[in-house]
Order: structure tokens, then sequence, then C-alpha cells
């Protein structure tokens, strides 16, 4: 032992993941970055985030033993009680035991659950106004990620499917989804789709610019006519599938993390304007519900991960997958059609 009590918080995103130390008032003391590698197995991903998890406390001068817990946020569907990765489309990852793998390296076992989970807890234990109690946290960076707090508690949905913002469908018969479907918000609106549609709309107006969503808004911000077109079209996609939300679930506030948070003048704010411009009237009227980065900013999903044991502590295990005998077959999935 070396000092205080610390948890670590692994983010791991499509692009990037994030693992932190965090005290347990919720502060980040040292952090490490490292690609998450496309096409890398869950296996061989854990093996990487074992081995930075040793070299970030090394570094910080602590043991694995001023440890208390490591929570993992993964960019997908995760059941908390037995810490498998049931499906990351963006991964490939698909029934992967995360886990198991993480305590094999550490010998902790770890908490997993979803990103936007884990972001929606972090704002719920140190973002929001304790007044706010039903919030949806939405991380927008490879994909869209949504966390639901209803009344205090993160709703995980009786599927554990709870927060599907980014599978929700957009657009009929729309753009080809990682996840076997059509049309789906995060074809349209996350960090890699305003990368991707820049490149369809405008491909030669790089001028030699690393290709990247950040010289697609430094575009915009220098008045770039279809730049700005291009943002304005996705905020617009992204207000439409956030009023579906709210109107559904009455929450009060929409917290927005992940990579494209922090572009206030170009993302936040006109993203606030087109959702209150949609609002359905008795909300609009309340004056109540209100858009805004996160005071935690892309940290978020991260602080919440380390945080993991706080939240499924409070909630009522997720019911077993399995189906009592006489229902066997009755409810099977038909298997799903070539697309
Ligand atoms: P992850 O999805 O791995 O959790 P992020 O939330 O940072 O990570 O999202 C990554 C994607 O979001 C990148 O592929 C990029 O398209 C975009 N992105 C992240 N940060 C920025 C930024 N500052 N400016 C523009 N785009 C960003
Ligand atoms: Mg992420
Ligand atoms: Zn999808």
């Amino acid at each position: 032992m070396s000092g205080e009590v610390l948890r670590i918080g692994v983010d791991i995103g499509g692009t990037k993941t994030r693992l932190g130390l965090v005290t347990p008032g919720g502060e980040v003391i040292a952090e490490k970055t490292i690609p998450t590698a496309s096409g890398v197995t869950c296996a061989e991903h854990v093996t990487r985030i074992s081995s930075s998890t040793r070299q970030l406390l090394a570094d910080s001068g602590k043991e694995l033993s001023d440890v208390r817990t490591i929570g993992v946020g993964v960019p997908g569907t995760a059941d908390p009680n037995t810490g498998v990765v049931e499906y990351c489309p963006n991964l490939g990852w698909d029934r992967e035991p995360l886990a198991d793998h993480l305590e094999s390296h550490l010998d902790i076992r770890p908490h997993v659950l979803q990103d936007s989970r884990a972001a929606a807890w972090a704002e719920r234990l140190f973002g929001v106004e304790p007044s706010v109690e039903s919030f949806l946290a939405v991380t927008v960076g490879t994909g869209i990620g949504c966390g639901i707090v209803l009344n205090n508690e993160l709703l995980m949905g009786a599927m554990n499917t709870a927060g599907e913002l980014g599978h929700s469908t957009l657009y009929r018969n729309g753009r080809q989804c990682s996840c076997g479907n059509r049309g789906c918000v995060e074809q349209y609106v996350s960090g890699t789709a305003i990368l991707r549609r820049a490149l369809e709309a405008f491909p030669d107006d790089f001028g030699g610019r690393p290709i990247l969503t950040q010289t697609v808004f430094a575009l915009a911000a220098e008045g770039h006519p279809p730049a700005q077109r291009l943002l304005e079209e996705a905020l617009d996609d992204l207000a439409h599938a956030v009023v579906n939300a709210v109107n559904i679930l009455s929450v009060e506030a929409v917290i927005l993390s992940g990579g494209l948070c922090v572009y206030e003048e170009l993302f936040v704010s006109p993203l606030r304007t087109r959702v209150l411009d949609l609002a359905y009237e008795p909300w609009r009227r309340q004056h109540k519900m209100d858009v805004f980065a996160s005071r935690l900013g892309p940290s978020a999903p991260m602080i919440g991960a380390a945080f993991l044991d706080t939240a499924l502590h409070q909630q009522r295990p997720i019911a077993s997958r399995h189906h009592p005998a006489s229902l066997k077959g009755h409810h099977a999935a038909p298997p799903r059609p070539a697309r």
C-alpha cells in the first residue's frame, strides 16, 4: 500500500481506449490512452489493457494493492452479472468473456458495463445537479451511445438494451450499419459518420490537411459552406433522434460527452437550439429540458467506469437470459435474413 485507495476506470472506445486512476472523489490523477486497433480481438485487447494498467500504476508510483476496484466500459451490450461483452458491432466482438480475461491477467474481478451507461453514472455521481433526477447521457464518438438515468437509477431494460439510440432507425432503408440494420442514427451523426459524409460531399477540400473529423470541424469554423451544411444536417439528424428519446422517456436533461462534446459553438449549442425547436409542446412550456456538454467532458465514461461497483450495487440483477423449459423454443428468434 502506498496511500489513497484508488479506482481504475477503463473506457474502451471504437477508436481508442482510455485508462485512468481515479480518486474516491472522482478526480483523475493519472491516465493513459492506447489505440483500439481495428480488428483486435477481445482477448488481445485485454492483454494490452492489462499491461497498460500495470504501466499506469508503475508510472504513478502505485501498486495493484492500492486499487480498490476496476471497471470497464465497452461500446456495446455487456452483461454486468457475468462480465461478458454480449455484442459490440463496432469492434466485431460477440459474446466475449471480458471480465474473465482481465481477471486472469490482474487477479482482480472487474465490473463491466456499456460505456454510455458508465458515462451516465459519472454524471449522476459528479456531473449534473442532484435536483436533475432523470436524464440521458449521450456519447458522440466513433458511434452514438445513450445511458439513461430515470429517477436516479440506471435503466438497463428487460433485454439489457435500453438506450440504443445509436441503433435506432433514422432513415428507412438508409445507410448500412455495422449492426446489420440500415439507417441507424450513428451512421449519420457520429464522429466517423461525419468524416465519411465529408469525404463523400467534398473530398477535394481537405487541402492536404489530415483526413480527420477534426478537419471537418476546422473547415466549418473557417466558414467553408459545404462543411457548415454537413454539420447542420448531422445536427438535425441527431436532434430528431434525441427528441424522440425525450418524448418517450420525459427526461429533464440531455448531457453530451464523447469526442465531439468539446465543440460548444459548432455542435452542442446548435443541437440544443434544434432539440428545443422540435420539442413537444407540453415539455417546451415547462422550460425545463436542457441540452448541454458534460462538465466531465470526454472523461465521463472513464470516470463512471471507475465507479461501476456503486452503479451495479443499487441495481436489480438483469433477468437470466434463459427461458423456463416450458418456453424454450417458443420465443426463439428467427435466423437473421442475409442482406
Ligand atoms: P471512442 O469512440 O473511441 O470512445 P471518441 O469519443 O473520442 O472515442 O470518438 C472518436 C471519434 O470521434 C473519432 O473517430 C473522431 O471521428 C471523433 N472525434 C473525437 N474527438 C474529436 C475532436 N476533438 N474533434 C473532432 N472529432 C473528434
Ligand atoms: Mg467512447
Ligand atoms: Zn445499427
